[in-house]
Parts: structure tokens; C-alpha cells; sequence
């Protein structure tokens, strides 16, 4: 029995792993673990340039990169968030965001088809085990597809894990999370200013990292130029739904 599961391990070992690393903490537990497990001849950290993150994104994929000997295969529209929606003349917001499909998904999938034979290969994908990212599982997999894709953290043998517990695990592991952690964003992504956000951390994007508050403003201003009364989030007190520019929530509008 042990050896017929050593030789289906090595089976596994052979395939190709992509982990499709995002800079986030679940990304580097998850290819922490697939290395473990299956070594890293075969791995392959994917990441995409979105060319907004946070500077201290790249340190820690550099970080984990060394940690596991392991390059980083980086692939890049070589637009912004912003220079995509002047593009297709929409702004993302939390309802419907092209950026996550032409800055991620899009290059992400471009590299897969030269490199990655579906029938041999495996994608790792990093989200965390609670009731909300679980409920994200199948649209990944559907969006994944023709390759086959596995979410470690979900698993049935991973105990569930907190963030914290995820932080602390690459802490001991001599890498320092992501700074955006520690500034108070739950996720390590667009350097904060994620249009799928709510105002809640928007607000505290503008306390935070002001300059880049005010970076985000002023872009969305330009494309309320070009488009008309559009913007990242909506005010919906009064059972209607209004455009809220980052520049009325500055002002206090709505209030908390
Ligand atoms: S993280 Fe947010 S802003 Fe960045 S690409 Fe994804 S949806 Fe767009």
C-alpha cells in the first residue's frame, strides 16, 4: 500500500505544477507545500504584471522565489488597470472588472498554451479556506479549463488555516509577508487600489497610502471625462444606486 502510494506520488512528480502566484499569502502557502510535496524540478511560479502592485510585492516574490529556487515566469499585458479601461471605454468596478481578464487571466492562459500540455499538468491555485473563497472554486476551475486545477488550502487533509497563521507560517520560513498585510489590506493585490474594493477600503487606502488614493482619483476623473457618469463605486443609501467618485468619498460622502 505505502509503495503503490510513493509510486503515484512520483507520478505527480513528474507532471508539470503550476502555481499561479499571485503575491499573495495563500499563492506562496500553496507553493510552499507543492514543493514539498512534489519538489521543483517540475514547478513554475506564474505571476502577472499588472504594473500597479505594490513595490514590496515584488520583494516578497523575489523572496520566495530564493526560498524555493525556483524563477519567477512573469507574464504582462503591459497595461495598467487604468490604461485598459481608457481601452475598452468602461471602468471596472466591483460587478464587472476587465482588468482581472486582460492583465491576468489572458497572459496567464497565453503562457499555459505554449508551455503547459494540459493532459500533464496540474494548476495550483492559492485561495484561502473560508465559506467566501471557497465559493469561488468552481467559476476558477470553469475559467481554468482545459487544465485541471487544485486548491490546497481547501483541502480535505489541510487543517484551515487563518491569514495570520499563513503570515506567520512564511515569517518562519525567514520571508516577510507582503507590507500590504501589515498596512491593513486583506489582500496583497493592484497595490490596494483594487476597483473590485468597497469603500470601506478605499477609505482606507486614502488614510494610508494617500499618494496613491490620489493617483486613483485623478485617473478616474479623466475617464469620467471620457465616458460620462461612471465610477469605481456606487452609493446605494435610499434603496438607489448613484455614482459615488472617489473624489465625493473624500469629502465624507456617504457617511460611515
Ligand atoms: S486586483 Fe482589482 S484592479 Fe487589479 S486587476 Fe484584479 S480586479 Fe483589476
Amino acid at each position: 500500500m505505502a509503495r503503490q502510494a510513493s509510486r503515484v506520488r512520483r507520478g505527480f512528480a513528474a507532471r508539470r505544477h503550476v502555481v499561479q502566484f499571485s503575491g499573495g499569502i495563500g499563492s506562496f502557502a500553496v507553493a510552499v507545500r507543492i514543493a514539498r510535496r512534489y519538489g521543483t524540478r517540475n514547478l513554475t511560479l506564474l505571476i502577472a504584471d499588472t504594473r500597479v502592485e505594490d513595490d514590496d510585492l515584488w520583494r516578497f516574490a523575489d523572496d520566495t522565489s530564493r526560498l524555493l529556487g525556483v524563477p519567477l515566469t512573469r507574464v504582462a499585458d503591459g497595461r495598467t488597470p487604468w490604461e485598459v479601461f481608457r481601452d475598452v471605454r468602461f471602468l471596472g468596478n466591483n460587478r464587472l472588472a476587465p482588468c482581472t481578464r486582460l492583465l491576468k487571466q489572458i497572459p496567464c492562459r497565453e503562457w499555459m498554451e505554449q508551455h503547459a500540455d494540459p493532459s500533464d499538468t496540474l494548476v495550483y491555485v492559492g485561495i484561502e479556506n473560508t465559506k467566501r473563497d471557497r465559493a469561488r472554486i468552481p467559476a476558477i476551475a470553469r475559467n481554468w479549463r482545459p487544465w485541471l486545477t487544485r486548491f490546497p488550502l481547501c483541502g480535505k487533509w489541510e487543517p484551515v488555516r487563518t491569514k495570520e497563521q499563513l503570515l506567520e507560517e512564511a515569517r518562519s520560513l525567514g520571508v516577510a509577508p507582503p507590507r500590504m498585510y501589515e498596512l491593513g489590506f486583506a489582500h496583497n493585490n493592484c497595490g490596494g487600489a483594487c476597483v473590485r474594493a468597497g469603500q470601506r477600503q478605499w477609505r482606507h487606502l486614502m488614510q494610508v497610502l494617500p499618494e496613491r488614493y490620489d493617483y486613483a482619483q485623478r485617473q478616474e476623473e479623466e475617464l469620467r471625462q471620457l465616458l460620462g457618469e461612471v465610477s469605481i463605486l456606487r452609493d446605494r443609501r435610499g434603496g438607489e444606486s448613484r455614482p459615488l467618485p472617489l473624489s465625493l468619498l473624500r469629502q465624507g460622502e456617504p457617511p460611515c
